[in-house]
């Protein structure tokens, strides 16, 4: 019974950020139903997530293509409405992998990246919902487009490439500050006119919905901290 107790508590942590995640929007003056939960689910196996679905929540992100496809189609047929999002780097020659297994890709980082995509439309008729990864940071190690080329990058998305972009997403540098990241993000998508910020995770979703975010990415505040 181990397990029932395990699907218990993080039933009870998904309410808890549920919870935090509104109280954030109503004290940034905004409706809560603008900000999405997506339930950061990777590393965790089909079982700890099977609970997380069977409270209500159907926006989930996995950072890896692979594990992905390991444990999400079976979830997906008992769950059809599930709204999968890749939110960690892609491959070009896995594109049309992903691009059959999630419904949002928020790491388009990269031309190559965004002429893969476009091929696959060519080919599909369809994509995924996308967002730009922006390297707020201007980490070195850290994907995504660097915030003096974001517009450019953007505008090639539209014109040359056919890409429609819907926002934005970043990963602040881990010993920094979040807040101005965020600022920065958000100035950027307003500039752009782009609806979509995915921005916030366990530690700092509150600073990133009081400073715009429509996405909070959620992982270990809900299914615990990953092995
Ligand atoms: C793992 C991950 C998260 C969730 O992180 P937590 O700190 O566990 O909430 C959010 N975004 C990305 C891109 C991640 O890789």
């Amino acid at each position: 019974m181990i397990e029932d107790i395990d699907a218990r508590e993080t039933v009870v942590r998904l309410e808890a950020v549920r919870a935090s995640v509104a109280r954030a929007a109503r004290e940034a003056g905004r409706d809560p139903g603008d900000v999405s939960l997506v339930a950061v689910s990777k590393t965790f196996p089909a079982e700890a997530i099977l609970p997380v679905l069977e409270a209500g929540q159907r926006v989930f992100g996995e950072n890896r293509v692979q594990e992905a496809a390991g444990k999400w189609p079976s979830l997906r047929e008992r769950c059809p409405d599930v709204d999968l999002h890749l939110i960690g780097p892609l491959q070009s020659n896995k594109v049309r992998e992903a691009c059959a297994l999630f419904d949002v890709i928020q790491t388009v980082d990269r031309e190559s990246l965004a002429i893969a995509l476009s091929q696959e439309k060519g080919k599909r008729g369809r994509l995924p919902r996308l967002l730009v990864q922006v390297n707020t940071g201007e980490e070195p190690q850290k994907a995504g487009v660097t915030p003096a080329d974001v517009d450019a990058f953007l505008a090639a998305c539209r014109d040359r490439w056919g890409l429609p972009i819907e926002g934005l997403m970043c990963i602040p540098p881990v010993d920094e500050p979040p807040s101005p990241h965020f600022a920065l993000l958000a100035t950027m998508a307003r500039r752009n006119s782009l609806s979509v910020l995915s921005m916030g995770m366990s530690a700092d979703f509150e600073e990133a919905i009081q400073l715009g975010a429509t996405h909070v990415r959620v992982g270990s505040a809900i299914f615990g901290h990953r092995g």
